[in-house]
């Protein structure tokens, strides 16, 4: 038996983080400003350096629509162990 060590993620690279808006930004989705103070999430771009800003009503759609995905492909693979 080989070790597997940690369990990757398919949440690779960074992390989307709550910040506090140092300035005035606009949610990269709704267009909402996002005033300065107020918490918003930068979420990194795959395959760049770049971060999308979106507020927090965004961010919570965006992580339940994740959530969709995983449960889809979770789905598909718990059907192919036992059909
Ligand atoms: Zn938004």
């Amino acid at each position: 038996m080989t070790k597997k060590g940690k369990t990757p993620s398919l949440i690779s690279g960074k992390m989307p983080s709550l910040i506090v808006a140092k300035g005035r930004r606009h949610c990269t989705r709704c267009k909402r400003e996002i005033c300065r103070g107020s918490r918003c999430a930068d979420v990194p771009i795959p395959g760049t350096m770049g971060d999308k800003t979106y507020c927090t009503d965004c961010l919570l759609e965006i992580v339940e629509k994740s959530r969709e995905d995983l449960n889809q492909i979770e789905n598909q693979i718990r059907n192919v162990i036992s059909p």
